[in-house]
């Protein structure tokens, strides 16, 4: 990705909407760099990034989360589950957002939260209590077991069939969805990155029929799908999720996409992001942001003002329509 990017314009020279990276983990993970959320916004605006979502892991699982169920909090670690550690990410926020909004930046306050249906109470009170603009719901366990952990999931995948992981999973995805918590389901075919090991090719195919339905309901519910960019760097096929699901995430009547990269480290940030939306508009369909969990469309750069007046006009219309939805 370079400053080419940020002019609206792909590699084959077609406008394309603006770079945005809506799945970013500042240094409160501690599976993340140490890292500012400063740090982020810089690297950000080096990057031609228009918009930069932070949703860093609340996770709450007794048992299997030896590492997420503790936030880094002023160099320290502390329970994820006592909130005080989300004022000081929003107050962080804050600050960026006045360091950096003057520079083009557009910094946003999302959370990716690990749903398991016993939570519901645990979530329920996260989200009430604090002002995200963003919150992606991610299926990171199965009866209790981490899959998206190299060290937790051979726990889970050497003792179950593909049948098992099929009804575990999707059983927990579609609570995840009725729950109505999230505006977005985070990196949905997650069961491959360690999945494909344990049961080979077979993984690619065990959403069908299942996963369906599930689209349906988050259709009806305006829940939307993120493409997350990770798998590239970790030299698994195609995004999150492959191109199948996405298709037949359209065929449900899901309208609403984000992209992100999962960035876990400064040098990851806006990975691959071009791709995955060029991905979406050879689909046909566009890329979303957030603003206190209302969804916007973002389009492509207007035109410059030695360029067709009328267009552009036409443009800032479409433009105040999309502020006064935001
Ligand atoms: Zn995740
Ligand atoms: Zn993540």
């Amino acid at each position: 990705m370079n400053n080419h990017d940020y002019e609206g314009f792909d590699k084959t020279g077609t406008r394309q909407a603006p770079l945005i990276d809506y799945h970013v983990h500042p240094g409160y993970s501690l599976d993340a760099a140490h890292r500012s959320i400063r740090d982020y916004c810089r690297r950000a605006l080096e990057l031609g990034l228009k918009e930069i979502c932070f949703t860093t892991h609340l996770e709450n699982e007794p048992d299997h989360f030896h590492t997420n169920n503790e936030v880094r909090l002023h160099g320290r670690r502390v329970p994820s589950y006592q909130l005080h550690w989300l004022e000081e990410y929003f107050k962080e926020i804050e600050r960026a957002r006045d360091n950096f909004t003057g520079d083009g930046l557009i910094v946003k306050a999302g959370i990716e939260i690990g749903y398991s249906s016993h939570l519901e109470e645990f979530i329920e009170r996260v989200l009430t209590g604090f002002p995200f603009d963003f919150v992606l719901g991610a299926i990171h366990s199965v009866q209790g077991t981490s899959i998206s952990n190299l060290k937790d999931c051979p726990e889970y995948f050497r003792l179950c069939t593909l049948e098992d992981l099929r009804e575990d999973y999707f059983g927990t995805l579609e609570n995840a969805v009725k729950s109505g918590f999230f505006d977005c389901l985070a990196h949905v075919d997650l069961y491959r990155r360690y999945g494909y090991d344990f049961y080979g090719e077979d993984i690619y195919t065990i959403h069908r029929g299942f996963i369906e339905p599930i689209f349906e309901e988050a259709a009806r519910r305006r829940t939307g799908l993120e493409i997350n960019t990770s798998t590239a760097r970790r030299g698994i096929e195609e995004f999150h999720p492959t191109r199948e699901i996405l298709q037949l995430a359209v065929e449900a009547g899901i309208e609403i996409f984000t992209v992100g990269s999962d960035a876990h480290s400064l040098d990851e940030l806006g990975d691959h992001v071009s791709e995955a939306i060029s991905l979406l508009e050879e689909m046909g369909q566009q890329v979303y942001g957030f603003s206190r969990r209302q969804p916007y469309t973002l389009l492509p750069p207007g035109l410059s003002e030695s360029e067709d007046k009328k267009q552009e006009a036409k443009h800032k219309r479409l433009e105040s329509r999309k502020n006064i939805k935001s």
